[in-house]
């Protein structure tokens, strides 16, 4: 078994990056080569506008490239608590930033054609308890009646249609959900950008942004650029002058690993429509049937920060957690288990908007692969002159007190979700 990421161990290499700084002034300049400021600079260099995007690293090897790949409508939240604690009006505005999002990759997908394995899937959310059932019925006709008629429920004896598994109480099937092999999908959208004459820079980590008169200076191990406008678009970064955005981020560990290759026909018992699911405990898990009949099956499995011995830990207990849920795959193996951060914000919404004059987004809080996407766009709309692009921009967003950027409070909260968990 390898401790990497699946998707980054198989994706395509990118080849079309730029070494040595082209020019020494561009109208943008883009700090992250995840999935938000890729898009960003598709988008931006499509409309012919000169973009320079600096990665610390390689592109797509941070969160973008270690999800799992599964792109569903529907806030990270339960929608009768968002609507609760909103207002229905602004919980149905967010919902619909969802499902947006998930339209708009697909579009790019389509309208680029990147071959990333592109499934039209389904989401299923599973109740792991009785109580959860209820919930997630009420929710159901919530969001039927208010904002998505393409969802219904299924109650115990409906979903076995759905799963072979002792676990779960009945489920909500969302439809507008894809799934796609990330890596892929990332490589093929920075092609198109560098196509479009975007100059990507990887391992340039940007060690300084300053403001200078009406632009901004940006400096790399590379050297150094003016631009006119700058995007943060750089996740929970640990590299450089970011501190303003690491308060306010907390990187959580979830985990994830991928099967050997399984029997079809095993597959088409266990989960014969290969939807995206996800169970509803706060600690929870998430799998997906993978293109060549693996199963990709994450979780927080313990609220810890990715390192290779707690990844190799994670991957023992979602070995174990995978066999009582389904026990014919007790003794399967798996070839593949690696860690990330994610980027939780303290309500779980995503952060976008201005701050020094950089425009930025992040914080997606777990459902980051469609939204990340959009935002991408929606920031190079934002830049153009359209502030109402930003689905995000009522909420504020204010530092964690006590908090400079490493989460020394992981295992309280972790302790307090799994009492949730039992209690609840
Ligand atoms: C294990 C895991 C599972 C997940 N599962 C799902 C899922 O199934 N579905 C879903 O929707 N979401 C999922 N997510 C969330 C989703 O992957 C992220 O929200 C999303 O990819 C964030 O994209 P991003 O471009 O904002 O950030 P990132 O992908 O983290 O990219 C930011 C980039 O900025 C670079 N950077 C940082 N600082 C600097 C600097 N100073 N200079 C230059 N570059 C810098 C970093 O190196 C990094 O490459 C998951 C996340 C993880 C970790």
């Amino acid at each position: 078994m390898i401790n990497q990421s699946y998707w980054i161990d198989t994706k395509p290499r990118f080849t079309r990056g730029a070494e040595t700084l082209g020019n020494s002034h561009y109208d943008v300049a883009i700090v992250g080569g995840g999935l938000t400021g890729l898009t960003a600079a598709h988008t931006l260099a499509k409309q012919g506008v000169s973009v320079a995007l600096f990665e610390a690293t390689a592109i797509m090897e941070q969160a973008s490239g270690q999800n799992g790949g599964q792109c569903s409508t529907g806030v990270a939240q339960d929608f009768s608590a968002l609507s609760a604690t909103l207002g229905l009006d602004k919980a149905k505005r967010y919902y619909t930033a969802y499902s947006n999002a998930v339209d708009a990759l697909r579009n790019i997908i389509t309208e680029e054609q990147i071959e990333c394995e592109f499934r039209e899937s389904g989401k299923l959310k599973l109740a792991a308890k009785p109580q959860h059932a209820e919930k997630i019925f009420n929710t159901c006709e919530l969001i039927q009646r208010e904002v998505d008629p393409n969802v219904r429920f299924l109650d115990a004896e409906g979903l076995k249609t759905e799963i072979t598994s002792g676990q779960f109480y009945g489920g909500m099937v969302q439809d507008n959900a894809f799934q796609i092999h990330v890596g892929k999908l990332g490589v093929g959208i920075a092609d198109k950008a560098a196509e479009y004459g975007a100059h990507i820079y990887e391992n340039s980590p940007v060690v300084q942004l300053k403001k200078q008169g009406k632009q901004f200076s940006v400096e790399t191990p590379k050297g150094k650029i003016t631009a006119n406008d700058v995007i943060i678009a750089s996740g929970i970064s640990q590299h450089g002058p970011l501190g303003w955005f690491r308060r306010r981020i907390v990187p959580v560990g979830s985990f994830i690993l991928v099967t050997e290759k399984l029997d079809p026909a095993l597959i088409e018992r266990l989960m014969p429509n290969k939807r995206s699911y996800v169970t509803s405990k706060i600690i929870g898990n998430y799998f997906r049937v993978m293109g060549d009949d693996r199963l990709l099956f994450g979780g927080r499995a313990r609220f810890a920060m990715t390192s290779p011995e707690s990844d190799a830990i994670s991957g023992r207990i979602l070995l174990k957690t995978m066999g009582e849920m389904f026990p014919e795959l007790q003794g399967v193996q798996a070839t593949h288990c690696w860690g990330g951060l994610v980027d939780i914000t303290p309500n779980r919404l995503p952060r976008a908007g201005q701050h020094n004059g950089m425009f930025y987004a992040m914080g997606y809080s777990g459902h980051g692969v469609q939204m990340a996407a959009y935002m991408g766009q929606q920031l190079a709309h934002m830049l153009g002159g359209h502030p109402e692009a930003n689905p995000w921009k009522d909420e504020s967003w204010y530092a964690i007190p006590g908090y400079f950027g490493k989460p020394w409070f992981l295992p309280a909260v972790g302790a307090y979700y799994k009492l949730q968990d039992y209690l609840h």
